[in-house]
C-alpha cells in the first residue's frame, strides 16, 4: 500500500506549530515558528515541514488546521477546534489518557478525553495572561531571560517566593520590587512557576482530575511549571516528547482518520 501524508497545522497566539505524519503515525518532519501576523507563521511552517521531508504539497492527502488561525489560513482542507485536537494528540501518543492539561501562549484548558480520543467536557481561561505562557513571557522578560532559561534557574531556589497578585501586571510590579529588594532570582522563578502551577491546578480540579494526566502545549516544555502542576494536584503528568506539536500531531491524525474514511 501506498504510503499516505498527512499535515496538521495548530496556529496559537504565539507560535504556528506544524506537523507531518507518514500513516497517521510516524512523525516525519515537524516546524515552531512565530505565529506573526494572521497566516505568515502558518505558512512558513508548513514550507518549511514539507521542504524537510523533501513533499511536494500534492502529495499531501489531507491537510487538518486547528488553533486560534484556523479559519484564516487558506490551504487546510478541513479545520478542527483545538480542545479535539489536544485531546486527539494527548490520545495518539497514551490511549488510556483521561485528563489533558494544555497551557498555551495565551489560555489554559483542561479536557477530559473520551472513547477514541474525544473531548467529553473541559474548562478553559482565555481572559486572562495570568496562569498561561504569556505571563512567563512577561517575566522572563524582567528578569532578562529566555522561557527556555526559566527551569534551570528555578531550579536552584531555596526559598521560592510567594507571587500574591492574580493579575499579571501587578504580579510584574511584584517581581520587579522583589529585584529591588535584591532577591535571589532562583526564588523569584521558583515563586513564578508556582504561581503558573497554582492557577492551572485549580482550572483542572474544577473538571475532577482523573488519572493518567497529559501536560502539553509549549509550557509543559518546562519543567518547572510541570513540577509544580504535580505538586498542586498530588498526581504524576506525562509530558509527550514534543508537548508544544500535541495540537499539531492531534489535527494530522485527524487529517488521517478523513482519508482512511474516503
Ligand atoms: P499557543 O498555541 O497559544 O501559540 P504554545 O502552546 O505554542 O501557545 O505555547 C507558547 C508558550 O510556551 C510561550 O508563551 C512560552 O511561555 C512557552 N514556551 C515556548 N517555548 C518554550 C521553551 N523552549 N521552554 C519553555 N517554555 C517555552
Amino acid at each position: 500500500m501506498e504510503d499516505v501524508y498527512t499535515l496538521g497545522l495548530d496556529i496559537g497566539a504565539a507560535a504556528a506549530k506544524c506537523v507531518l505524519l507518514k500513516n497517521g503515525a510516524e512523525l516525519i518532519a515537524s516546524a515552531v515558528v512565530p505565529s506573526g501576523v494572521r497566516s505568515s507563521g502558518a505558512k512558513k511552517a508548513a514550507a518549511a515541514v514539507l521542504e524537510s521531508a523533501k513533499i511536494s504539497r500534492d502529495m499531501v492527502a489531507c491537510v487538518t488546521a486547528t488553533g486560534y488561525g484556523r479559519n484564516i489560513y487558506g490551504d487546510a482542507d478541513l479545520t478542527l477546534s483545538e480542545l479535539s485536537c489536544h485531546a486527539l494528540g494527548a490520545y495518539s501518543e497514551l490511549e488510556s489518557v483521561k485528563t489533558v492539561i494544555d497551557i498555551g501562549g495565551q489560555d489554559v484548558k483542561a479536557i477530559r478525553v473520551g472513547k477514541n480520543g474525544t473531548p467529553e467536557n473541559f474548562v478553559m481561561n482565555d481572559k486572562c495572561a495570568a496562569g498561561t505562557g504569556r505571563f512567563l513571557e512577561v517575566m522572563a522578560r524582567i528578569l532578562e531571560l529566555e522561557v527556555s532559561e526559566l527551569e534551570k534557574v528555578g531550579e536552584k531556589a531555596k526559598n521560592p517566593v510567594m507571587i500574591s497578585s492574580t493579575c499579571t501586571v501587578f504580579a510584574e510590579s511584584e517581581v520587579i520590587s522583589r529585584l529591588a529588594a535584591d532577591t535571589d532570582i532562583s526564588d523569584i522563578v521558583a515563586g513564578i512557576h508556582n504561581s503558573v502551577a497554582v492557577k492551572a491546578a485549580g482550572l483542572a480540579r474544577m473538571l475532577k482530575v482523573e488519572e493518567p494526566v497529559v501536560m502539553t502545549g509549549g509550557v509543559a516544555k518546562n519543567g518547572g511549571v510541570v513540577k509544580a502542576v504535580e505538586r498542586e494536584l498530588g498526581v504524576k503528568i506525562h509530558i509527550p516528547p514534543f508537548p508544544q506539536l500535541n495540537g499539531a500531531y492531534g489535527a494530522a491524525v485527524h487529517a488521517w482518520r478523513n482519508v482512511k474514511k474516503r
